[in-house]
């Protein structure tokens, strides 16, 4: 870090302090580009850097995140050469809170220009990435929220591709936040507390769609995130209530399903147009992240039903196999990519030493969403174990706190609907008859696990809120199951299918 030249400036309007400017160097050289993932490359490492220069919100909100980066990776005690032990515990405290009084400034501005708006809520977003880092879900909810209202008050999204240039870096600033919005939302679907209600703070938001060709991948992940993000609503029953478009009744999902049938035909003869000019070896990642996406959204499309049931997930597990044998695949694909021999065992895999000593922290989706869904909704003993194995490989590679999360929601579910297996034929069926058993592998409808819900998140765990089935049928209390994991720590020690 020391050797490199420190090139990083300070925005003109505040006063050039020494730290600040080497907490920016280190978020330019070593968060930002973690911050990317695989799509919207250029907006967080051109835009919101040259931003940074002339908008002290975006200088603090990405210095919060370096320092808080920095410490995580380092310890309290030990800190890098050039940082003095005494500044850095405090400075994402104070960072945080020079933005936070920035944004208060802007916001009590008689008139902002639309590209300061687009700053503040780029703020705000970065703010939701700070309090994932610090394991503060309440934070990170709230923050979330605050981004979707600026978004909804200022109708941001009325400015999304309406100018594009005819080239690879053709997305504009709008597109970015709007739907980095969406994918926040997706991220955050199986992670809301029972309490949590739907609602929609973009009233009136229509997102245009474009029958001209993709320009980039970028711009394919921007068109599939809705679609994705509104299936896994229908299909899967992240939460603890179901939007209003589902509530609204039968016919209406029964229309949604239509339309994004429809939606998704069209973006796969796009992407279609768009493989055949990303020839580049380094365009294969992406381009399998988003085949695997739209296959597992096809899947769930073409499957799901209206009931209160699991059972319409037992005509997909070919299709499940195979979402797994694509996900292999892309894992490998990054094994070979990060140079890196692939980790022999699913224990290697999760104390391996892979990737950067602290978390992971793109929103840009990759594997592990697939393999939870499949975990979840697969109950085949092998296929589910085998997507849990997987999603440790994805963890290695990239030890995010959503995988992380994945991973054990994945195992409780498996464990509690197996648990079923341990209660002696006699005694359940003086209660229920039911078909579970052992010797079949097999975990019947009514003690499925239908919906889910998390609660109490702290950096060493949460509260897993639940209803089979059966409980949603009678309309019983959500049962409660302690998860625990930690935050700070690489290593995965708690998995009983590790
Ligand atoms: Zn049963």
């Amino acid at each position: 870090m020391t050797q490199q030249p420190i090139l990083s400036v300070h925005p003109g309007q505040i006063p050039r302090r020494d730290h600040e400017v080497q907490l920016f160097h280190y978020f330019r050289t070593e968060v930002a580009p973690q911050l990317t993932g695989m799509f919207d490359h250029e907006f967080w490492t051109e835009h919101l850097l040259r931003n940074t220069q002339s908008q002290p919100i975006l200088w603090y909100a990405c210095n919060a995140i370096a320092a808080t980066h920095l410490l995580d990776r380092t310890g309290c005690g030990e800190t890098q050469s050039h940082q003095t032990p005494d500044t850095l515990p405090l400075q994402p405290y104070y960072q945080y809170q020079a933005a936070l009084q920035s944004m208060r400034d802007l916001i009590s501005l008689p008139f902002v220009t639309d590209t300061t708006k687009i700053d503040i809520i780029v703020a705000s977003q970065l703010f939701i990435i700070l309090a994932t880092l610090r394991g503060d879900n309440m934070e990170m909810m709230t923050h979330y929220k605050n981004t979707c209202m600026l978004v909804g008050l200022w109708k941001t999204w009325a400015q999304t591709r309406i100018h594009r240039r005819l080239d690879k870096h053709s997305i504009q600033a709008a597109d970015s936040v709007v739907y980095t919005c969406i994918r926040a939302d997706s991220l955050f679907l199986f992670m809301q507390p029972p309490s949590y209600t739907y609602h929609s703070y973009w009233e009136g938001c229509t997102l245009r769609l474009r029958d001209d060709p993709f320009v980039s991948l970028t711009e394919a992940y921007f068109e599939l995130e809705p679609i994705w993000n509104n299936i896994v609503k229908v299909a899967v029953h992240p939460g603890p209530e179901g939007p209003e478009f589902v509530r609204d009744g039968h016919e209406f999902v029964q229309y949604a399903c239509d339309h994004y049938k429809e939606r998704l035909l069209k973006w796969h003869k796009k992407l279609d147009g768009l493989r055949l000019r990303c020839r580049e070896v380094e365009d294969r990642p992406a381009l399998a992240v988003l085949d695997l996406r739209a296959a597992t959204i096809k899947v769930l499309l073409y499957s799901c039903t209206r009931e209160i049931s699991c059972l319409c997930w037992d005509a997909c597990v070919a299709s499940f196999g195979k979402l797994l044998d694509d996900a292999e695949l892309l894992i490998q694909m990054r094994y070979a990519s990060a140079g890196q021999k692939e980790a022999t065992s699913t224990a290697e895999a999760v104390r391996g030493k892979l990737g950067l000593g602290s978390r992971a922290m793109t929103l840009s989706p990759m594997t592990n969403e697939t393999l939870y869904l499949v975990a979840r909704l697969c109950r085949d003993p092998a296929i589910r174990r085998r997507a849990c194995t997987l999603l440790a490989h994805d963890y290695h590679l990239t030890p995010s706190m959503h995988t992380l999360l994945y991973m054990h929601l994945a195992d409780a579910q498996i464990r509690l609907e197996e648990y079923e297996w341990q209660v002696k034929a006699a005694v359940r069926e003086s209660t229920s008859s039911c078909g579970c058993s052992r010797e079949h592998g097999f975990v019947c409808d009514g003690h499925r696990i239908y919906q889910t819900a998390l609660d109490q998140m702290a950096t060493t765990g949460a509260v897993l809120h639940l209803r089979t089935v059966d409980d949603y049928i009678h309309n019983r209390h959500w049962r409660t199951f302690p998860l625990q994991f930690n935050l700070h720590e690489k290593g995965v020690g708690t998995l009983t299918h590790l």
